[in-house]
């Protein structure tokens, strides 16, 4: 009746089995690896599209089960079924919302980020990868005129890192209401202006604080008066004042000198939101439109967007980093050491505890070019815009809706209804040429093209143009 005691370390041995270095395990890395190898560098990358939800559940629905399918079998799914079901960002013909195109160095770089099992939230646990991704913060805490002192922490995504800005801003204002025994206010209040990212109102919804718009001069842009004049009304209440230093409707750029001193003569917190934007500063021709950047006291940037980094990143840099400790620590004994670099945990500057070293592609890529190559990359996508805006005026039945400053381009076909627009829209990523979508302007629909890309041609873009006739 008594069983056969087992042999002891086979329990071990299976409960390892997707663990230990075996032939099997082995040969999953090399096929995996072999695979991000060569996406990475497929000279050809089909654009693809979305697939119905029962199609995908026809060729896909079954992956998950008691005994696994093998490497082989799940990596075919994955190739041959659900990377075509997404779209290539990367793809040159990617010029909708804000595309991505990480440099080579940036993408092969984020799986060793994984293969690594680095713990990036705080300096005990992953030291190593937290310095790098400071000397990152660093140099773009320069680049945008902010003090040595200043620093910060790479989040998820630009929603997160004006989030966590503005709660830092929020409670710094609380602090010095109750310091200097004023009442705190009913209902705060941020300030920007109406052509603001959605995320800043997404931000005071969770936060349960009011969102005042001020009105966009005729320049499209945010000014200092408009701004004023709301803080004149409402000063007692408003935390922040929100700059966006390039729109993703349009890449406008808020008068941001202005805007800072308004916000600085109310005391009140200044945020400048550059998520897609800002990265235009690095380049030489551009940095005078960020005037007034240097007055921050918290920036975001988003490296998934235009600094040539894979998704996903943002970087939240602070003036001053204590009043973020101090919201943002969710551990209180932490509060009061900044003085020892041992106690620069970047999990205690934003909503976030465990967080991957999302920093460190951007940190490997900047390491292996060098701050010029960016410089000059971000300048041909500037440049790029402006020969695509001189095409659209020389075409008689387009016409630019704006100017760009940055690198989005929009535009009308004359004549055109929506589902004219659409229509088109369908027939260019059918023929997997581009991926440009329907946007609308005052009501209007237009066409928006944004450029990031490097290895977006203008022979690809004149054909495009080509194609609305
Ligand atoms: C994209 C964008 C955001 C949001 O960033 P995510 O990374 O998508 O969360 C915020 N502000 C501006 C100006 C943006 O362009």
């Amino acid at each position: 009746m008594t069983r056969a005691p087992e042999p002891p370390s086979s329990g071990l041995d299976t409960a390892a089995r997707m663990h230990a270095i075996t032939p099997q395990t082995t040969a999953v890395v090399d096929q995996v690896l072999e695979y991000a190898r060569r996406r990475a560098l497929y000279p050809d990358v089909p654009l693809d599209r979305a697939m119905r939800l029962a199609d995908l559940r026809r060729l896909a629905g079954d992956s998950i089960r008691p005994d696994g399918m093998g490497s082989e079998r799940a990596l075919a799914l994955f190739e041959h079924v659900l990377a075509p079901a997404c779209l290539s960002t990367d793809h040159p013909g990617y010029l909708s919302f804000i595309p991505s195109a990480p440099s080579k160095a940036a993408l092969a770089f984020d799986v060793v980020v994984s293969a690594s099992a680095i713990y990036g939230g705080s300096w005990m646990e992953g030291s190593g990868a937290v310095f790098a991704e400071n000397e990152v913060l660093r140099w773009l805490a320069g680049e945008f005129g902010l003090p040595a002192s200043a620093g910060g922490v790479f989040v998820q995504g630009g929603t997160i890192g004006n989030l966590s800005a503005l709660v830092t801003a929020r409670d710094h204002a609380r602090r010095r209401a109750a310091d200097a025994e004023r009442p705190a206010p009913a209902r705060w209040a941020v300030v920007c202006s109406a052509e603001a990212h959605s995320s800043i109102a997404s931000a005071a919804a969770v936060m349960d604080v009011d969102v005042l718009t001020a009105a966009v001069g005729e320049d499209g842009k945010l000014h200092g008066a408009a701004v004023s004049a709301v803080l004149d009304e409402h000063a007692d209440r408003v935390f922040a004042v929100v700059a966006t230093a390039g729109t993703t409707n349009f890449g406008i750029v808020d008068d941001i000198a202005s805007i800072a001193d308004a916000a600085n003569a109310a005391g009140v917190w200044f945020h400048v939101d550059g998520a897609y934007g800002l990265a235009a500063m690095l380049s030489p021709a551009s940095r005078p439109l960020f005037a007034g950047v240097e007055r921050a006291d918290s920036v975001i940037v988003d490296p998934h967007k235009w600094l040539f980094a894979p998704f996903d990143a943002c970087a939240l840099i602070y003036r001053d980093p204590v009043p973020a400790i101090h919201s943002h620590t969710q551990k209180a004994e932490y509060l009061d050491t900044l003085t020892d670099s041992l106690d620069w945990n970047p999990s205690d500057l934003a909503i976030q505890l465990t967080r991957r070293a999302r920093g460190l592609p951007l940190w490997f890529s900047l390491a292996v070019h060098g701050t010029e190559q960016y410089r000059t990359t971000i300048a041909d996508a500037i440049s790029r815009a402006k020969r695509l805006a001189d095409d659209i005026r020389r075409r008689p039945d387009l016409s630019l809706v704006r100017e760009p400053d940055l690198s989005v381009v929009v535009f009308r076909r004359e004549g055109w209804s929506l589902a004219d627009y659409e229509a088109w829209s369908d027939r260019l990523l059918d023929e997997q040429r581009a991926f440009v979508v329907p946007s609308s302007h005052r009501g209007e629909p237009v066409l928006r093209i944004a450029l990031i890309s490097p290895l977006t041609t203008d022979e690809l873009l004149g054909e495009i143009l080509d194609s609305l006739a």
